[in-house]
């Protein structure tokens, strides 16, 4: 359900055609033991090592994310990079409707950051960092101007390069 959603998402907001791949484990070595928490960045390599010919690959977990240096983190991403990463863990679920928006607006961040997008300093924007979720919350589920700029020129390079569909 919540792949689906954030895959609608991906599309409406980001206009990026989406693939909904069969699940797999994450690798045995990216689990710390110590945190109960999986390591994100082992994740995220394993995924940008995926041979399948997607362009970005954006993981969906419901297990607990951290970082070597963060308690946790909702998403992780390779900036410009191949694959990123989202937890679904810490959204709770109460609420259906704002646990599924949050998975969007966490999910199209990380995208953000894939197509080689910073930290936007745009209270509204998708790509402004957010560190709880009441700061999650009070971001709109788009991106600024500028930001839709960049996602705009990025995508059609990757056109002309014939590496994907829009
Ligand atoms: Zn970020
Ligand atoms: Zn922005």
């Amino acid at each position: 359900m919540a792949v689906s959603i954030i895959a609608a998402n991906l599309q409406a907001v980001a206009g990026l055609n989406t693939n909904i791949l069969p699940s797999v484990e994450p690798p045995d070595n990216a689990y710390v033991p110590v945190r109960g928490q999986f390591d994100a960045t082992v994740i995220i390599k394993k995924l940008a090592g995926l041979e399948d010919g997607a362009p970005f690959k954006l993981g969906i977990m419901a297990q607990d994310l951290c970082s070597p240096i963060l308690s946790f983190v909702y998403g992780e991403s390779q900036l410009g990079g191949k694959a990123a990463l989202v937890s679904l863990h810490r959204l709770f679920d109460d609420d259906p409707e704002l646990y599924y928006q949050r998975a969007a607006k966490i999910s199209l961040h990380e995208v953000g950051h894939l197509l080689g997008l910073g930290h936007c300093w745009e209270n509204f924007c998708i790509m402004h960092f957010s560190s709880n979720i009441a700061a999650l919350d009070s971001l709109s589920i788009s991106f600024c101007p500028a930001c839709e700029y960049e996602i705009n020129r990025r995508l059609s390079s990757i056109v002309a390069d014939g590496g994907l569909v829009r």
